[in-house]
């Protein structure tokens, strides 16, 4: 059942930004401000999730967009959780593009006694996927393929996160994410900071961080501290001014807005490479009682149908 989405609610993007260092650095910190409420909320009215599942899978979705914009690469950014809880797969994939997608696959019985379940503000990854694991995936095609994951032992996707951001990349970063459903629009942001370490000699070593350093880091954090989930969802507040307002006094300077967008990698060509991999007995086998194979996309709910006796027979 489709639903009008107010105009405000379509500008989905990220708002990169940079917070300077002392004298001879470029740059002592990469920010991120996520909002993506026309995405998050078209995704997910197509699903149709119990509510404390369309939240994960919305918080999902921004912390694909932020981690995917700190990256340098061509292709596409996955972030794939695996549980043994009511949540079995949690996906959400963007492209250097801009193109989002994201879907949950969840147990019918638990999925179902979670209908009645508030949102969790934010939502509790551990409660609802059990013993598992998350990872990060950057598939470049041909020029290679990079995967890290953590396991989850942590309330939040956020803390999980971080924990791998800590533990894997020795990366000093710090994430508030949140979703919220308001008049039946889900709103979805994040904001990110990620301190760069400054290099140096002959092997562009990780230098210890400077006294100087560890102040404007532990500044930025305090001042990110001060942001209320309202106010990071608050959609009548340019992302530019949110960040403005929060890190001004640190000196801040946003980059070039990057649009995100709703769109699905799905095709006729690609599901009939599907059809093809499948025996004419198969084909029949996995068609209704009128011969009609249907294949639809998890991600964006399209249906491609078949007559599986054409196929069979060629
Ligand atoms: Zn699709």
């Amino acid at each position: 059942m489709s639903k009008p989405v107010s105009p405000d609610l379509l500008a989905s993007g990220i708002l990169p930004f940079v917070i300077d260092a002392g004298a001879g650095r470029k740059a002592a910190i990469r920010g991120r401000m996520v909002r993506l409420d026309g995405v998050v909320d078209s995704i997910l009215d197509r699903h149709q999730y119990p509510p404390a599942i369309a939240e994960l899978a919305a918080e999902a979705m921004v912390l694909a967009s932020c981690l995917s914009s700190t990256m340098d690469f061509d292709g596409i950014f996955t972030l794939q959780a695996k549980g043994d809880g009511a949540i079995k797969t949690l996906l959400a994939d963007v492209t250097s593009a801009g193109a989002v997608r994201g879907y949950a696959a969840f147990d019918d019985e638990k999925g179902k006694a979670l209908e009645a379940a508030p949102l969790g503000c934010p939502a509790p990854m551990m409660d609802l996927m059990g013993v598992g694991h998350l990872a990060f995936t950057v598939d470049q095609g041909k020029k290679g393929r990079y995967q890290g994951i953590v396991p989850i032992e942590a309330r939040e996707i956020k803390d999980v996160a971080l924990r791998y951001f800590r533990d894997s990349e020795q990366i000093d970063t710090a994430l508030f994410l949140a979703a919220n459903m308001e008049d039946n629009n889900w709103q979805a942001s994040g904001l990110l900071l990620q301190r760069i370490p400054a290099t140096g000699g002959t092997h562009d070593e990780v230098l210890p961080m400077s006294d100087e350093e560890a102040d404007i880091w532990h500044t930025a954090c305090a001042l990110m501290a001060t942001l209320g989930r309202d106010e990071l969802l608050a959609n009548d507040i340019e992302p530019d001014i949110l960040v403005h307002r929060l890190f001004h006094e640190l000196g801040v300077s946003m980059l070039p807005w990057r649009v995100l967008r709703d769109e699905c990698r799905c095709s006729p060509d690609r599901v009939e490479q599907v059809l093809a991999s499948l025996s004419p007995e198969e084909r029949l086998e996995f068609a209704d009682d009128n011969h009609q194979l249907t294949i639809s996309c998890e991600f964006c709910k399209t249906e491609w149908s078949w007559d599986a006796s054409d196929t069979a027979q060629g």
